[in-house]
């Protein structure tokens, strides 16, 4: 666990980035700051590596003061990771990776063997070990990253908006590799990020800060949606809050309905699209699967140029459809 306890960063031209917050981050999980610009989520997750001083208050590591070792120490057992990679330019990718094992004293064939792994499990090909960062697309240099924070085996992982200079399509990715990731390594990883739909789908629980580095809520990511704390977070989880809730509810509790005679069916039984009496079909719209949630449910139904979603299972075959009344029926019972 890393607790903060009513820890404060002024900046020496009196700005205060953080105000006297206090906060535990479980170990093995994954933690998201989030919160607009400017209000303090760098700041905090830089004090936690010493990369910046505090300037009151405690931050401890398993009930140990940070301050009671040597800064340098501390930073070798915390991996860290930056938006745009921060990757060295003139060493290739595996000697990248290879970086911090090299510094702990590891020989160079064990640090290359656990760079060659790591490169692999985060998803890269092992053709690109020889590669410099240029010649690397921006969600592959994402990747080296995450692998060469990863390289020491530490303990916790800081990230600092690691995914917000790629595009929508990759981070989608990044994204979902990490979650993969996190279940096979179980790391503390603390996540900042200022998107809040990223925070949601990535926290075990997420820290809303303020400008002026406030703690505004911390809670699972359910919760928040759930019960804003006040104003603040209800305006920065935004308007569509319901919406999102959705995430969190299975859609298997939806009674389906049988499959409609103008819904087209392959060979295999699978949608192929909603006839309307001319020669071309509707598209199906998006389709949802029983242990999807409701979110995708729902969104099922308002793609579908019928109003119905397509339920699917495994193999693909259309099993039956919801419409809106369907959705909302789970949602009041
Ligand atoms: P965030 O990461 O949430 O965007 P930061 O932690 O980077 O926010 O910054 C919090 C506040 O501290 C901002 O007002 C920022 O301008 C200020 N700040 C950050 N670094 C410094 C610095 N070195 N000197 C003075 N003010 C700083
Ligand atoms: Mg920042």
């Amino acid at each position: 666990m890393i607790e903060f306890e009513d820890v404060t960063k002024q900046y020496p031209d009196g700005t205060v980035a953080v105000d006297t917050l206090s906060l535990r981050i479980p170990s093995n999980q994954i933690t998201v700051f989030v919160g607009p610009s400017g209000c303090g989520k760098t700041t905090s997750l830089r004090m936690i590596n010493r990369t910046i001083e505090r300037t009151s208050g405690t931050i401890s590591i398993d009930g140990t003061d940070i301050n009671s070792q040597d800064a340098v120490t501390l930073r070798r057992g915390i991996g860290y990771v930056i938006q745009n990679a921060g990757l060295f330019p003139h060493r290739t990718v595996v000697d990248n990776i290879a970086t911090v094992p090299r510094l702990l004293g590891w020989d160079k064939r064990k640090a290359r063997d656990t760079a060659m792994e790591l490169l692999e499990r985060v998803g890269l090909d092992l053709k690109m070990a020889e590669r410099y960062p240029a010649q690397l697309s921006g969600g592959q240099q994402q990747r080296v990253g995450v692998a060469r924070a990863l390289a020491a085996d530490p303990a916790i992982m800081l990230m600092d908006e690691p995914f917000s200079a790629v595009d929508p399509i990759v981070r989608h990715q990044l994204q979902e590799e990490l979650l993969r990731l996190q279940r096979d390594i179980g790391k503390t990883i603390v996540f900042v990020t200022h998107d809040i739909d990223e925070a949601i789908k990535l926290g075990d629980n997420v820290a809303v800060l303020q400008v002026g580095g406030k703690l505004a809520q911390f809670a699972p990511p359910a919760e928040l949606l759930a019960n804003p704390a006040d104003d603040f977070v209800r305006g920065f989880v935004g308007q569509d809050r319901g919406y999102r809730a959705l995430t969190f509810l299975p859609a298997d509790q939806l009674e389906l309905g049988p499959l409609p005679e103008n819904l087209a069916l392959g060979s295999g039984g699978e949608p192929l699209g909603w006839r309307d009496g001319t020669m071309e079909l509707l598209p199906v719209g998006a389709t949802f699967r029983r242990d999807d949630s409701l979110r995708l449910a729902l969104d099922a139904v308002l793609t579908s140029p019928k109003g119905l979603g397509v339920c699917v299972d495994d193999a693909g075959k259309a099993v039956g459809v919801v419409d809106q009344t369907a959705v909302a029926g789970v949602l009041a019972s």
